[in-house]
């Protein structure tokens, strides 16, 4: 038996690994298909075969930060600016809640015309629809993220994109690693469903750091994962670097499977973007949620975080009925439930 089978053997029965186990599997390409298989039959027995469809509201494209990989930030003057109103917001939501989804996640820049009482108004208006809220909108202090929490706000997206604070500090310019981490911690106090992850290929990133990246989500013990490859965007800093590897972020999304057996991982549009048909191999590499975007129209081509998002073109009607008709294929159910954590003794 080769070293790398034995790491996923002991990590599909233990759900435990040690740093150096990890970068074993992170560096061995050859060991990938067995990994996904290993990820797959885990995401069987903890999360079952229901796959959780959550409605993507992408709302605003104003930024005021100014990460280097981004389409939206700040510095960005190729690209046409929106924000929806609150009306339109809420039409969306309604128009998730008619496609059977159970959850919208609203998503923008961090775009600071959306004011707590504003935000709070839209909450309480999602909420009269009985769908779950989850939100992407960036960092916020804790008191806001405490009146959100109070208006009805579920969960949370905020991915930490590398742990190595150096790392951070490089293509986050103006940004806190301490504080970032700081904000996840208040959220986590607040009672929120707190999902972070990796941006999987930034330059200077190693083996090393995506490890740590593993035993930090372990730790403190997320409740979703959202990792993608770095798609690179000729209008951002990053323009010319490589893309992510996409054949490590599945080896990274399967490991994360292996050490966090019950908590809610998507299969993201970046996957689909390096390679079509991407998320539906992720879905089979111990993924089970997907976000599919109920954003229509210009606003849909403009939150263009990088070229190419896969489905750009696409109505959320299509999407819609192209993701169910995905997951029957591979022999698996679009939930009914809400799609919250169900804590699993490990
Ligand atoms: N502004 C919020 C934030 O940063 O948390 C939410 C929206 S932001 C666009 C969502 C995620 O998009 C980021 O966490 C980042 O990892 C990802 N992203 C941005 N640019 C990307 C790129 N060029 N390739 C892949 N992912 C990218
Ligand atoms: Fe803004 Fe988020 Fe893009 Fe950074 S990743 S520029 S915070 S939208």
């Amino acid at each position: 038996m080769a070293e790398w089978q034995e790491i996923i053997e002991k990590g599909k029965s233990s759900h435990k690994l040690t740093h150096e186990e990890i970068c074993c599997l992170l560096a061995e390409p050859a060991c990938e298909e067995e990994l996904a298989r290993a990820a797959d039959e885990v995401r069987h027995a903890y999360v079952g075969d229901g796959v959780h469809l959550r409605g993507l509201i992408e709302f605003s494209n104003y930024c005021r930060q100014n990460c280097a990989y981004c389409g939206l930030r700040r510095d960005n003057k190729n690209i046409k600016r929106y924000r929806l109103s609150a009306a339109e917001i809420v039409a969306l939501a309604r128009q998730a809640q008619a496609y059977g989804y159970k959850t919208v996640v609203l998503q923008s820049g961090e775009d600071e015309y959306f004011t707590l009482p504003r935000l709070r108004a839209i909450l309480l208006s999602i909420k009269e629809l009985d769908l779950a809220v989850t939100l992407s909108i960036g960092e916020r202090s804790y008191a806001e993220y405490k009146a959100l929490r109070e208006a009805g706000a579920d969960r949370f997206l905020l991915r930490i994109e590398t742990t190595d604070a150096e790392l951070y500090a490089r293509h986050d310019p103006g940004m806190s690693h301490e504080r970032r981490l700081r904000c996840l911690q208040d959220l986590k106090t607040l009672g929120y469903e707190v999902g972070t992850g990796t941006l999987v290929g930034l330059p200077g990133q190693t083996i090393d750091m995506l490890a740590r990246d593993i035993l930090f989500y372990q730790q403190i013990d997320a409740d979703m994962l959202g990792i993608g490859p770095l798609v690179p965007n000729p209008h951002t800093p990053l323009g010319d670097a490589a893309p992510g590897d996409w054949h490590l972020t599945r080896r990274f999304v399967a490991i994360l499977r292996l050490l966090l057996p019950d908590s809610n991982i998507p299969a993201t549009t970046a996957m689909d973007t390096l390679k079509p048909g991407g998320r539906d191999i992720m879905l089979r590499s111990g993924a089970n949620v997907v976000m599919p975007n109920v954003t229509s129209g210009e606003a849909r081509r403009n939150y263009a975080l990088y070229p190419g998002k896969a489905c750009v073109n696409d109505t959320p009607e299509h999407c819609r009925s192209c993701m169910s008709a995905r997951i029957a294929a591979m022999g698996r159910f679009v939930a009914e439930d809400k799609g919250f954590r169900q804590r699993r003794k490990i």
